[in-house]
């Protein structure tokens, strides 16, 4: 039996599994193909490479972005992992010199781009290894349903076929809908895969959705009241992202654009500034994110709202990994809705598919629009809820922790605890109940009960309308009895 516990505290440095991992780990192990859904920050990373580390031979990890290939394989080597990437990045020689490492098995495990999966050269070198297991990272990827569909990681199945032996598969990804986990078991052809889903909420995230009339003093303000926190900004175009990031440097707060507008260098330098604490604030396009593993990010403004709530929740998602306290806020107008419908149509997607696909396709993203839009402007439930119910989970509000239960909550206070009971005017209303009961010759309490005198005392009533508006005061008492309360009010104010 491997010693999991060993590589998790000898390489990773933690004492514990979290939620999940043991779990999927074990299953791994025992051969058996995988299916795990966990939330951004859940650690799925670990839960492919520890099987990798017990396994005999070399484990090939599937990963949609180099970004996200070169910052897991720099983890690893800084843990004294062999591991290495497969993708466009790497000139021929290098490409070259890490396939001949390969061959002499100096890695445990290597990550390749799906797009190299269909190339013969890669194909071959695959087929002259023993490969006892393949993990898919990102696995949503494989369905239209999924909020970054690429098609070639529909060739992951028929490469898996051509091996000599089939290795255990792995699919991974934090984002998925019924119909997506299906699409992955089917289009992967896992077998007969232990499933696990852990919950999608995120309970150290605050969610809230404003309308501001002024979007970037909202963003000012909001960063300037959080200084030395790092922020992640989204915005929906490079023109946006442009603007903000100088407007935010003008007032003094370190903010760096990313997009995929700027040159790599760029790119990567103000990364690398934001991952090392030298920028505190980025702004950004969706280009910027996945694989960033940055866990102490305090806040992740949407400047725009995005084009989904798969996008919206996996963006968001990037703050609070190291699960403190963090906030997710939307900013919403009703431009951006517009702005998106002009992107969904003339994505670059479209070009990739055949006419009668682009219109299936544009049809889902505009049906996904429609339902961020609802979240966005809905002001009648739990925004938490809201979220995970679209993923089919259920969740029982109040949250106390999204703008609509917070909002709600603090108008309960105000109702409730806002005014203080005085006691010495209760007993001066007490007093007067009492003479009331003598004159009219009945018990105190059907004169009035206790809560509405209580009620009186809080709230003051000085006039038949503010009379009537105290619990237990109907017509015919405050006709009877209103006129001595009101003078005892009065009375005890001006003494
Ligand atoms: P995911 O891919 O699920 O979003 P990652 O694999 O990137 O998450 O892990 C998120 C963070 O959690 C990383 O910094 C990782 O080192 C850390 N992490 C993972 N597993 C554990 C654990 N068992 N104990 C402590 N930290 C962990
Ligand atoms: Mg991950």
């Amino acid at each position: 039996m491997a010693d999991i516990y060993g590589i998790l505290k000898s390489y990773y440095g933690y004492t514990s599994f979290r939620k999940g991992q043991e779990d999927v780990i074990n299953s791994l192990l025992s051969g058996r193909d995988t299916l795990a859904v966990m939330p951004t920050g859940a650690g799925k990373s670990l839960c492919y490479q520890i099987p990798a580390l017990c396994m005999e031979g070399v484990t090939l990890v599937i990963s949609p972005l180099i970004s996200l290939m070169q910052d897991q394989v720099r983890n690893l080597i800084a843990m004294g992992i062999r591991g290495a990437y497969l993708n466009s990045s790497l000139t021929p020689r290098q490409m070259e010199k890490a396939i001949a490492n390969a061959k002499q098995g100096m890695y445990k495990i290597i990550y390749v781009a799906p797009e190299r999966l269909e190339m013969p050269s890669f194909i071959d070198f695959a087929c002259s290894q023993n490969i006892p297991f393949v993990a898919v990272d990102e696995a949503h990827c494989i369905s239209q349903w999924g909020h970054d569909f690429r098609p070639s990681y529909m060739q992951i199945a028929d490469f898996i076929a051509k091996l000599p032996k089939r290795p255990v598969l792995a699919a991974f990804t934090a984002t998925a809908t019924q119909m997506v986990r299906s699409d992955i078991i089917k289009n992967l052809r896992l077998r007969e895969p232990y499933s696990i889903g852990l919950g999608f909420d995120r309970e150290n995230l605050y969610f809230g959705v404003y309308s501001p009339i002024d979007k970037t003093k909202f963003v000012v303000d909001y960063v300037k009241s959080h200084e030395n926190k790092s922020g992640i900004i989204y915005c929906l175009t490079r023109r946006y992202v442009d603007e903000l990031a100088e407007k935010l440097q003008d007032n003094g707060i370190s903010a760096l654009p990313y997009h995929a507008g700027l040159e790599d260098s760029e790119r990567s330098f103000n990364q690398n500034e934001f991952i090392y604490d030298k920028a505190k604030v980025i702004v950004a396009t969706n280009a910027f994110g996945m694989g960033i593993d940055k866990p102490d990010v305090r806040y992740v403004i949407h400047y725009n709202m995005p084009a989904n709530i798969e996008d919206y929740y996996q963006q968001a998602g990037r703050a609070g990994r190291d699960g403190e306290p963090s906030d997710c806020i939307l900013l919403y107008s009703g431009k951006d809705v517009r702005i998106n419908e002009y992107l969904i149509n003339k994505s670059e997607e479209n070009e990739l598919l055949d006419p009668v696909d682009v219109q299936k396709h544009i049809a889902i993203k505009l049906e996904k629009l429609k339902l961020m839009t609802f979240y966005s402007t809905s002001k009648t439930t739990c925004l938490r809820k809201r979220i995970l119910n679209y993923f089919g989970e259920a969740y029982i509000p109040p949250c106390d922790h999204c703008s609509y239960c917070v909002k709600l909550s603090e108008e309960q206070i105000k109702k409730v605890k806002v005014p203080v009971l005085d006691k010495e005017l209760l007993t001066v209303l007490e007093e007067a109940r009492s003479n009331l009961a003598k004159r009219w010759g009945i018990p105190a309490y059907s004169v009035v009960n206790d809560r509405t005198l209580r009620e009186m005392a809080m709230y003051r009533p000085k006039t038949e309308a503010d009379l009537l508006k105290i619990y237990g005061i109907g017509q015919v008492k405050s006709q009877r009895y209103g006129k001595t309360f009101i003078n005892a009010i009065e009375k005890y104010e001006s003494k």
